[in-house]
């Protein structure tokens, strides 16, 4: 799949959302909107494709039933993506719109795919069992920020976590990765993780992100949210997350502006911190002797 146009989809002018995000919004329509996210044209041959955008990589039987029936309609070859979506290749321009309506009946029309909101994650602790964390409750949590803070539509940002080092999530090589890690503070366990930033696969090899720091896993969703934001912001047009960082110092440099999200209450005044997402318990890093989920 081809790189998505940076900025945000909707109404031809430049407006400011969030904290001071320059974003180009091009249309209000939502056909026109889903195509700036989601169609992808070939140059060279006139291939047409099209992203359904599938949050979190689920999908329900109820959906899959229908994207087999749009398969059938469309005569469209089908394939999953590692961004977790669902990928309709060989399409006409003439079918864009039917494609668009079904998606939309479905809920799989929302421009998500390769915009910052797509967020990617293993398993995790859900499935896992040697899983550090909860890694699928972390990238609901980003989502939530990114859409609180007028950020979901930034192009050109690809956020990948993983549960643990092993990284099924492709942490590694994501412009913004992650990975779980257990934290000890204030004489108890909680659930952290190591920021990464500027991965990404490049001609011939994959460039892993350079560490920037570590943060308890409560603190991540606004960590990630600044790091965008900061990107948005200054990057030039058409810059690439790996040519702004490295203009911008490196990953240790932009991870200055993070250090104050590196602190870990007190249990009493934020118990929170020692509970994992999507659990009701306190933390506790209990790896069992297994296989990867994925
Ligand atoms: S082993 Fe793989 S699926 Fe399991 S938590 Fe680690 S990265 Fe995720």
């Amino acid at each position: 799949m081809g790189d998505v146009p940076a900025g945000t989809a909707a109404s031809g002018e430049v407006t400011e959302v969030g904290q001071g995000v320059r974003v180009d919004l091009r249309s209000s329509d939502p056909f026109k909107r889903w195509e700036q996210a989601s169609v992808v044209r070939g140059s060279a041959k006139g291939t047409v494709s099209a992203v359904a955008y599938a949050a979190l990589g689920d999908i329900t039987a109820a959906q899959f039933h229908s994207l087999a029936d749009i398969q059938r309609e469309l005569d469209a070859d089908v394939r999953l993506s590692n961004r977790q979506n669902v990928v309709f290749r060989e399409l006409r321009e003439d079918q864009l719109r039917t494609l668009f309506d079904r998606l939309e009946a479905i809920g799989m029309a929302r421009p998500g795919a390769e915009l910052a909101r797509d967020v990617v994650a293993c398993p995790g602790a859900d499935t896992c069992n040697i899983a550090v964390t909860q890694s699928r409750g972390l990238a609901k949590a980003i989502g939530d920020e990114l859409e609180e803070s007028g950020l979901a539509e930034v192009g050109g940002v690809r956020i990948n976590i993983s549960g643990c080092t092993n990284s099924c999530g492709q942490h590694h090589a994501a412009d913004i990765g992650l990975f779980g890690a257990e934290r000890r503070a204030n004489g108890k366990s909680l659930p952290g993780y190591q920021l990464l930033l500027g991965g990404h696969v490049g001609q011939e090899q994959i460039h892993f992100g350079q560490k920037a720091l570590r943060l308890p896993a409560k603190n991540a969703p606004l960590a990630v949210a600044r790091v965008v934001r900061k990107f948005a912001n200054e990057r030039s047009a058409g810059e690439t997350f790996t040519t702004w960082l490295d203009r911008s110092g490196g990953a240790a440099i932009v991870a200055k502006d993070l250090l104050d999200l590196d602190v870990v209450p007190k249990p009493d005044d934020a118990p929170h911190f020692y509970v994992d997402y999507d659990e009701t318990g306190p933390y506790v890093a209990e790896v069992s002797e297994s296989e990867c989920a994925t």
